[in-house]
Protein backbone atom coordinates (compact mmCIF):
# COMPACT_ATOMS: atom_id res chain seq x y z
CA UNK A 1 0.00 0.00 0.00
CA UNK A 2 1.20 3.60 -0.75
CA UNK A 3 -0.10 6.51 1.75
CA UNK A 4 -1.14 9.51 0.79
CA UNK A 5 2.03 11.88 0.88
CA UNK A 6 1.75 15.02 1.88
CA UNK A 7 3.17 17.96 0.15
CA UNK A 8 5.88 19.99 1.01
CA UNK A 9 6.85 23.62 1.40
CA UNK A 10 8.29 25.00 -1.87
CA UNK A 11 11.83 25.40 -0.62
CA UNK A 12 11.96 20.79 0.98
CA UNK A 13 12.83 18.56 -1.53
CA UNK A 14 12.21 15.40 0.42
CA UNK A 15 8.52 14.30 -0.32
CA UNK A 16 8.14 10.33 1.61
CA UNK A 17 9.53 7.80 3.86
CA UNK A 18 10.33 4.69 2.03
CA UNK A 19 10.69 1.09 3.56
CA UNK A 20 14.10 -0.59 2.94
CA UNK A 21 13.10 -4.16 2.57
CA UNK A 22 9.58 -4.08 1.04
CA UNK A 23 9.26 -0.33 -0.64
CA UNK A 24 5.98 0.86 1.21
CA UNK A 25 5.85 4.65 1.20
CA UNK A 26 4.62 6.61 4.26
CA UNK A 27 3.83 10.46 5.32
CA UNK A 28 7.21 12.25 6.82
CA UNK A 29 5.66 11.82 10.33
CA UNK A 30 7.21 10.23 13.36
CA UNK A 31 7.99 6.73 12.62
CA UNK A 32 10.78 4.76 11.67
CA UNK A 33 9.64 1.03 11.30
CA UNK A 34 7.37 -0.08 8.47
CA UNK A 35 4.13 -1.78 9.48
CA UNK A 36 3.85 -4.77 7.12
CA UNK A 37 7.52 -6.11 7.07
CA UNK A 38 9.49 -3.86 10.18
CA UNK A 39 12.28 -2.98 7.95
CA UNK A 40 13.93 0.52 8.62
CA UNK A 41 11.97 3.50 6.82
CA UNK A 42 14.62 5.65 4.88
CA UNK A 43 13.71 9.73 3.73
CA UNK A 44 13.42 10.07 -0.08
CA UNK A 45 13.69 12.94 -1.89
CA UNK A 46 13.52 14.69 -5.36
CA UNK A 47 16.43 14.63 -7.16
CA UNK A 48 15.06 15.43 -10.08
CA UNK A 49 14.33 18.51 -9.13
CA UNK A 50 17.31 18.88 -6.40
CA UNK A 51 19.55 18.76 -9.19
CA UNK A 52 17.99 22.09 -11.14
CA UNK A 53 18.16 24.06 -8.16
CA UNK A 54 21.07 22.68 -6.65
CA UNK A 55 24.77 24.28 -7.69
CA UNK A 56 28.51 24.15 -6.15
CA UNK A 57 28.06 27.98 -6.09
CA UNK A 58 24.44 27.55 -3.94
CA UNK A 59 26.44 25.19 -1.44
CA UNK A 60 29.69 27.50 -1.09
CA UNK A 61 27.15 30.96 -0.39
CA UNK A 62 25.69 28.90 2.33
CA UNK A 63 25.68 28.96 5.88
CA UNK A 64 29.51 27.48 7.51
CA UNK A 65 27.66 24.69 8.75
CA UNK A 66 25.69 21.48 7.81
CA UNK A 67 23.20 23.90 7.03
CA UNK A 68 24.66 24.68 4.03
CA UNK A 69 22.75 21.46 2.81
CA UNK A 70 19.55 21.92 3.85
CA UNK A 71 17.74 21.16 0.82
CA UNK A 72 19.28 17.58 1.37
CA UNK A 73 18.16 17.42 4.57
CA UNK A 74 14.61 16.38 5.70
CA UNK A 75 13.81 19.12 7.06
CA UNK A 76 10.79 22.00 5.96
CA UNK A 77 12.04 25.25 8.49
CA UNK A 78 13.47 28.19 6.46
CA UNK A 79 15.25 28.70 9.87
CA UNK A 80 16.75 25.41 11.12
CA UNK A 81 18.29 24.83 14.70
CA UNK A 82 22.03 26.28 13.69
CA UNK A 83 24.24 26.02 16.74
CA UNK A 84 27.28 25.94 14.02
CA UNK A 85 27.62 22.15 13.86
CA UNK A 86 29.46 20.70 10.95
CA UNK A 87 31.97 22.11 8.63
CA UNK A 88 34.61 20.60 10.59
CA UNK A 89 38.39 20.54 9.01
CA UNK A 90 39.90 17.94 6.56
CA UNK A 91 43.54 17.21 7.76
CA UNK A 92 45.64 16.44 5.46
CA UNK A 93 47.77 13.96 7.27
CA UNK A 94 51.34 13.71 6.27
CA UNK A 95 52.74 12.50 9.49
CA UNK A 96 50.57 9.93 10.25
CA UNK A 97 50.91 8.97 6.29
CA UNK A 98 54.18 8.67 6.44
CA UNK A 99 54.27 6.48 9.46
CA UNK A 100 51.88 4.27 8.14
CA UNK A 101 52.95 3.79 4.72
CA UNK A 102 50.53 6.15 2.57
CA UNK A 103 50.91 8.88 0.43
CA UNK A 104 47.52 11.05 0.36
CA UNK A 105 45.78 10.29 3.65
CA UNK A 106 43.09 13.32 5.24
CA UNK A 107 41.44 13.38 8.63
CA UNK A 108 37.96 14.57 8.66
CA UNK A 109 38.08 15.79 12.75
CA UNK A 110 34.88 15.40 14.07
CA UNK A 111 36.21 15.60 17.72
CA UNK A 112 36.25 19.71 16.97
CA UNK A 113 32.29 19.47 15.91
CA UNK A 114 30.37 22.38 17.61
CA UNK A 115 28.77 22.55 20.66
CA UNK A 116 29.77 19.06 21.97
CA UNK A 117 32.58 17.88 20.01
CA UNK A 118 31.20 14.83 18.02
CA UNK A 119 29.65 13.99 14.55
CA UNK A 120 26.20 13.50 16.77
CA UNK A 121 25.96 17.30 16.63
CA UNK A 122 25.05 17.05 13.14
CA UNK A 123 22.56 14.04 13.29
CA UNK A 124 20.78 16.13 16.59
CA UNK A 125 20.27 19.15 14.32
CA UNK A 126 18.41 17.28 11.88
CA UNK A 127 16.95 15.56 14.23
CA UNK A 128 15.41 18.37 17.14
CA UNK A 129 14.59 20.81 13.52
CA UNK A 130 12.37 18.23 12.36
CA UNK A 131 11.02 17.46 16.06
CA UNK A 132 10.07 20.96 16.24
CA UNK A 133 8.36 20.82 12.85
CA UNK A 134 6.17 17.86 13.53
CA UNK A 135 5.41 19.34 16.98
CA UNK A 136 7.28 17.70 19.89
CA UNK A 137 7.82 19.65 22.74
CA UNK A 138 10.05 16.64 24.60
CA UNK A 139 13.05 15.26 23.25
CA UNK A 140 14.99 12.50 24.26
CA UNK A 141 17.24 9.47 22.80
CA UNK A 142 19.27 5.82 24.32
CA UNK A 143 22.93 7.11 24.20
CA UNK A 144 26.56 5.31 24.39
CA UNK A 145 27.21 9.32 25.34
CA UNK A 146 27.83 11.29 22.97
CA UNK A 147 24.27 11.15 21.44
CA UNK A 148 23.27 12.02 25.32
CA UNK A 149 25.74 15.01 25.28
CA UNK A 150 24.41 16.62 21.76
CA UNK A 151 20.62 16.21 22.42
CA UNK A 152 20.97 17.37 25.95
CA UNK A 153 22.84 20.72 24.57
CA UNK A 154 20.95 21.35 21.28
CA UNK A 155 17.56 20.75 23.10
CA UNK A 156 18.84 23.50 25.65
CA UNK A 157 19.44 25.93 23.11
CA UNK A 158 16.03 24.87 21.44
CA UNK A 159 14.14 25.53 24.43
CA UNK A 160 13.18 21.62 24.56
CA UNK A 161 12.22 19.60 27.04
CA UNK A 162 15.11 16.74 27.12
CA UNK A 163 15.22 13.40 29.01
CA UNK A 164 18.06 11.44 27.79
CA UNK A 165 18.67 7.19 28.62
CA UNK A 166 21.98 6.47 29.17
CA UNK A 167 23.81 2.85 30.47
CA UNK A 168 24.70 3.49 34.01
CA UNK A 169 28.42 2.85 33.60
CA UNK A 170 29.29 5.25 31.39
CA UNK A 171 32.72 7.20 31.21
CA UNK A 172 32.22 10.25 33.81
CA UNK A 173 33.47 12.93 31.07
CA UNK A 174 29.91 12.20 29.15
CA UNK A 175 27.70 11.96 32.00
CA UNK A 176 28.86 15.53 33.47
CA UNK A 177 28.93 16.94 29.66
CA UNK A 178 25.18 15.96 29.63
CA UNK A 179 24.44 17.30 33.54
CA UNK A 180 25.17 20.39 32.53
CA UNK A 181 23.30 21.03 30.28
CA UNK A 182 20.17 20.12 33.04
CA UNK A 183 17.90 17.78 30.95
CA UNK A 184 16.61 14.33 33.03
CA UNK A 185 19.26 12.06 32.92
CA UNK A 186 17.84 8.24 33.26
CA UNK A 187 21.18 6.08 34.44
CA UNK A 188 20.15 2.55 33.42
CA UNK A 189 21.44 0.04 34.83
CA UNK A 190 21.95 -2.24 31.57
CA UNK A 191 23.85 -2.16 28.52
CA UNK A 192 23.06 -0.01 25.61
CA UNK A 193 21.06 -2.28 23.60
CA UNK A 194 18.86 -2.67 27.09
CA UNK A 195 18.78 1.00 27.10
CA UNK A 196 17.62 1.26 23.57
CA UNK A 197 14.62 -1.65 24.41
CA UNK A 198 13.49 0.51 27.42
CA UNK A 199 13.32 3.85 25.46
CA UNK A 200 11.22 1.82 22.02
CA UNK A 201 8.68 1.41 24.93
CA UNK A 202 8.97 4.79 26.49
CA UNK A 203 8.53 6.06 22.83
CA UNK A 204 5.29 3.97 22.24
CA UNK A 205 3.92 5.51 25.67
CA UNK A 206 4.84 9.18 26.11
CA UNK A 207 4.48 10.59 23.29
CA UNK A 208 8.74 12.01 23.20
CA UNK A 209 10.55 12.52 19.85
CA UNK A 210 12.97 10.18 20.45
CA UNK A 211 15.90 11.06 18.09
CA UNK A 212 17.31 7.80 17.64
CA UNK A 213 14.19 5.56 17.72
CA UNK A 214 11.04 7.42 16.28
CA UNK A 215 12.91 10.07 14.35
CA UNK A 216 15.22 8.05 13.29
CA UNK A 217 14.96 8.68 9.30
CA UNK A 218 15.56 12.27 9.87
CA UNK A 219 18.28 11.49 12.47
CA UNK A 220 20.37 9.14 10.07
CA UNK A 221 20.10 11.49 7.61
CA UNK A 222 22.28 14.53 9.94
CA UNK A 223 25.09 12.06 9.09
CA UNK A 224 25.37 12.36 5.13
CA UNK A 225 26.96 15.90 5.55
CA UNK A 226 29.77 13.79 6.74
CA UNK A 227 30.18 13.17 2.71
CA UNK A 228 28.97 16.20 1.18
CA UNK A 229 31.52 18.25 3.30
CA UNK A 230 34.59 15.94 2.09
CA UNK A 231 33.25 16.12 -1.52
CA UNK A 232 33.54 19.74 -1.05
CA UNK A 233 36.60 19.69 0.77
CA UNK A 234 38.76 18.06 -1.46
CA UNK A 235 37.74 20.85 -4.13
CA UNK A 236 34.56 18.82 -5.35
CA UNK A 237 35.84 14.91 -5.64
CA UNK A 238 35.04 11.74 -4.22
CA UNK A 239 37.68 10.18 -2.53
CA UNK A 240 39.03 6.55 -3.09
CA UNK A 241 39.03 5.01 0.01
CA UNK A 242 37.17 5.83 3.39
CA UNK A 243 37.21 4.52 6.72
CA UNK A 244 35.06 4.78 9.47
CA UNK A 245 33.64 3.70 12.43
CA UNK A 246 30.72 0.54 13.28
CA UNK A 247 28.34 1.24 16.36
CA UNK A 248 24.97 0.72 14.59
CA UNK A 249 26.35 0.89 11.07
CA UNK A 250 23.90 4.23 10.42
CA UNK A 251 26.76 6.57 10.10
CA UNK A 252 29.03 4.40 7.33
CA UNK A 253 25.61 3.50 5.09
CA UNK A 254 24.81 7.53 5.57
CA UNK A 255 28.20 8.73 4.49
CA UNK A 256 27.77 6.81 1.33
CA UNK A 257 24.38 7.96 0.76
CA UNK A 258 25.40 10.99 0.51
CA UNK A 259 28.24 10.41 -2.23
CA UNK A 260 25.71 8.94 -3.90
CA UNK A 261 23.41 11.66 -3.93
CA UNK A 262 26.17 14.47 -5.24
CA UNK A 263 26.76 11.96 -7.78
CA UNK A 264 23.07 11.65 -8.58
CA UNK A 265 22.33 15.41 -8.58
CA UNK A 266 25.90 15.89 -10.64
CA UNK A 267 27.56 17.74 -8.32
CA UNK A 268 30.41 15.43 -8.27
CA UNK A 269 32.04 13.33 -11.06
CA UNK A 270 31.18 9.48 -10.07
CA UNK A 271 34.42 7.19 -9.72
CA UNK A 272 34.39 4.10 -7.06
CA UNK A 273 34.93 4.83 -3.83
CA UNK A 274 35.79 2.10 -1.25
CA UNK A 275 33.94 2.07 1.80
CA UNK A 276 35.80 0.41 5.00
CA UNK A 277 34.34 0.21 8.57
CA UNK A 278 36.04 -0.10 12.30
CA UNK A 279 35.07 -1.89 15.57
CA UNK A 280 36.59 -3.09 18.54
CA UNK A 281 37.41 -6.87 19.23
CA UNK A 282 34.87 -6.29 22.51
CA UNK A 283 32.16 -5.58 19.95
CA UNK A 284 32.42 -6.55 16.72
CA UNK A 285 29.30 -7.92 14.92
CA UNK A 286 29.75 -6.87 11.59
CA UNK A 287 33.02 -7.41 11.59
CA UNK A 288 32.61 -11.18 12.55
CA UNK A 289 29.90 -11.32 9.73
CA UNK A 290 32.42 -10.19 7.62
CA UNK A 291 35.00 -12.15 8.12
CA UNK A 292 32.52 -15.59 8.04
CA UNK A 293 31.37 -14.46 4.69
CA UNK A 294 27.65 -14.15 6.49
CA UNK A 295 24.89 -12.02 5.16
CA UNK A 296 23.30 -11.32 8.68
CA UNK A 297 24.88 -10.16 11.95
CA UNK A 298 24.49 -12.00 14.91
CA UNK A 299 24.16 -9.97 18.16
CA UNK A 300 27.31 -10.04 20.96
CA UNK A 301 27.49 -8.91 24.38
CA UNK A 302 29.40 -5.82 24.12
CA UNK A 303 33.03 -5.74 26.29
CA UNK A 304 35.53 -2.85 25.18
CA UNK A 305 36.67 0.34 26.17
CA UNK A 306 35.06 1.56 23.08
CA UNK A 307 31.90 2.29 24.47
CA UNK A 308 30.67 5.08 22.17
CA UNK A 309 30.57 2.20 19.61
CA UNK A 310 29.54 -0.90 21.59
CA UNK A 311 26.26 -1.61 20.29
CA UNK A 312 25.69 -5.53 20.07
CA UNK A 313 22.52 -5.84 17.95
CA UNK A 314 23.49 -2.95 15.38
CA UNK A 315 20.51 -1.69 13.19
CA UNK A 316 22.24 -1.20 10.45
CA UNK A 317 24.64 -3.48 10.51
CA UNK A 318 23.52 -5.54 7.14
CA UNK A 319 23.21 -2.38 5.32
CA UNK A 320 26.99 -1.17 6.34
CA UNK A 321 27.91 -4.85 5.61
CA UNK A 322 26.56 -5.30 1.94
CA UNK A 323 28.31 -1.60 1.39
CA UNK A 324 31.74 -1.94 2.17
CA UNK A 325 31.42 -5.31 0.10
CA UNK A 326 30.09 -3.98 -2.78
CA UNK A 327 32.20 -1.64 -2.70
CA UNK A 328 35.28 -3.70 -2.38
CA UNK A 329 35.96 -2.16 0.86
CA UNK A 330 37.11 -4.47 4.22
CA UNK A 331 35.69 -4.60 8.32
CA UNK A 332 38.26 -5.02 10.80
CA UNK A 333 38.47 -5.02 14.85
CA UNK A 334 41.46 -3.54 17.15
CA UNK A 335 41.57 -5.00 20.64
CA UNK A 336 41.87 -2.94 23.59
CA UNK A 337 45.60 -2.27 23.67
CA UNK A 338 45.48 -1.39 20.04
CA UNK A 339 42.61 0.99 20.90
CA UNK A 340 44.75 3.00 22.88
CA UNK A 341 47.56 2.90 21.08
CA UNK A 342 45.83 4.00 18.19
CA UNK A 343 44.42 7.14 20.39
CA UNK A 344 48.15 7.97 21.31
CA UNK A 345 49.38 7.91 17.35
CA UNK A 346 47.40 9.92 16.21
CA UNK A 347 47.74 12.46 18.58
CA UNK A 348 51.90 12.07 18.62
CA UNK A 349 51.78 12.34 14.70
CA UNK A 350 48.83 14.95 13.85
CA UNK A 351 47.99 16.84 17.43
CA UNK A 352 44.64 15.37 17.34
CA UNK A 353 43.32 13.75 20.79
CA UNK A 354 40.17 11.41 19.61
CA UNK A 355 37.97 9.16 22.15
CA UNK A 356 37.96 5.55 21.77
CA UNK A 357 35.81 5.55 18.95
CA UNK A 358 38.76 7.46 17.01
CA UNK A 359 41.54 5.08 18.22
CA UNK A 360 39.39 1.96 16.90
CA UNK A 361 39.30 3.39 14.02
CA UNK A 362 42.85 4.84 13.36
CA UNK A 363 44.14 1.18 14.81
CA UNK A 364 41.88 -0.38 11.66
CA UNK A 365 43.50 1.81 9.41
CA UNK A 366 46.99 0.61 10.55
CA UNK A 367 45.72 -2.98 10.06
CA UNK A 368 44.18 -2.48 6.55
CA UNK A 369 47.25 -1.00 5.34
CA UNK A 370 49.81 -3.35 6.65
CA UNK A 371 47.24 -6.81 5.28
CA UNK A 372 47.30 -4.54 2.06
CA UNK A 373 43.59 -3.72 1.93
CA UNK A 374 44.64 -0.20 1.46
CA UNK A 375 46.81 1.23 -1.36
CA UNK A 376 49.17 3.52 -0.32
CA UNK A 377 48.39 5.56 -3.53
CA UNK A 378 44.68 5.72 -2.77
CA UNK A 379 43.18 9.70 -1.55
CA UNK A 380 41.88 7.85 1.97
CA UNK A 381 39.68 9.20 4.48
CA UNK A 382 39.43 8.20 8.06
CA UNK A 383 36.84 9.75 10.07
CA UNK A 384 37.77 10.61 14.05
CA UNK A 385 34.00 11.07 15.21
CA UNK A 386 34.69 11.95 18.77
CA UNK A 387 37.06 13.86 21.57
CA UNK A 388 39.34 12.50 23.57
CA UNK A 389 38.99 14.70 26.45
CA UNK A 390 35.54 13.24 27.29
CA UNK A 391 37.29 9.71 27.78
CA UNK A 392 40.24 10.25 29.81
CA UNK A 393 40.26 6.73 32.04
CA UNK A 394 40.64 5.45 28.38
CA UNK A 395 44.72 6.37 28.13
CA UNK A 396 45.16 7.80 31.41
CA UNK A 397 47.38 5.24 32.47
CA UNK A 398 49.23 5.00 29.25
CA UNK A 399 50.62 8.36 28.85
CA UNK A 400 53.35 8.74 31.30
CA UNK A 401 53.34 11.83 33.84
CA UNK A 402 54.62 15.41 34.01
CA UNK A 403 58.28 15.93 35.24
CA UNK A 404 57.81 17.33 38.99
CA UNK A 405 60.03 20.26 39.21
CA UNK A 406 61.62 22.83 41.79
CA UNK A 407 60.74 25.97 40.88
CA UNK A 408 64.64 26.86 40.54
CA UNK A 409 66.94 26.37 37.12
CA UNK A 410 69.13 23.70 38.49
CA UNK A 411 66.34 21.08 39.39
CA UNK A 412 64.62 22.40 35.79
CA UNK A 413 68.27 20.70 34.29
CA UNK A 414 68.39 18.03 36.41
CA UNK A 415 65.15 16.68 35.29
CA UNK A 416 65.46 17.92 31.56
CA UNK A 417 68.99 16.03 31.32
CA UNK A 418 67.31 12.55 32.68
CA UNK A 419 64.65 13.01 30.71
CA UNK A 420 67.03 12.73 27.02
CA UNK A 421 67.97 9.71 28.79
CA UNK A 422 64.47 8.14 28.54
CA UNK A 423 62.60 6.50 26.04
CA UNK A 424 59.66 9.17 25.74
CA UNK A 425 57.47 5.95 25.89
CA UNK A 426 59.08 5.31 29.06
CA UNK A 427 58.03 8.54 31.07
CA UNK A 428 58.34 8.16 34.80
CA UNK A 429 58.00 10.65 37.13
CA UNK A 430 61.58 11.99 38.02
CA UNK A 431 62.76 12.68 41.70
CA UNK A 432 64.67 15.42 41.81
ZN1 LIG B 1 8.53 -2.84 4.63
Amino acid sequence: MTATLTSTTETAYFTHLKCKECGAEYEPQAIHVCEYCFGPLEVKYDLERLAAAVTRSTIEAGPKSIWRYRPFLPVTSAEPIDVGTGMTPLIKAQRLARRLGLKHLYIKNDAVNMPTLSFKDRVVSVALTRARELGFTTVSCASTGNLANSTAAIAAHAGLDCCVFIPADLEAGKVLGTLIYGPTVMAVEGNYDQVNRLCSEVANTHGWGFVNINLRPYYSEGSKTLGYEVIEQLGWQLPDHIVAPLASGSLFTKIYKGFREFVAVGLVADKPVRCSGAQAVGCSPIAQAYAEGRDFVAPVKPNTIAKSIAIGNPADGVYALEIARKTNGAIAAATDEEIVAGIKLLAETEGIFTETAGGTTIAVLKKLVESGKIDPEEVTVVYITGNGLKTQEAVQNDIGQPLRIEPKLASFERALERSRTLERLDWQPVLV
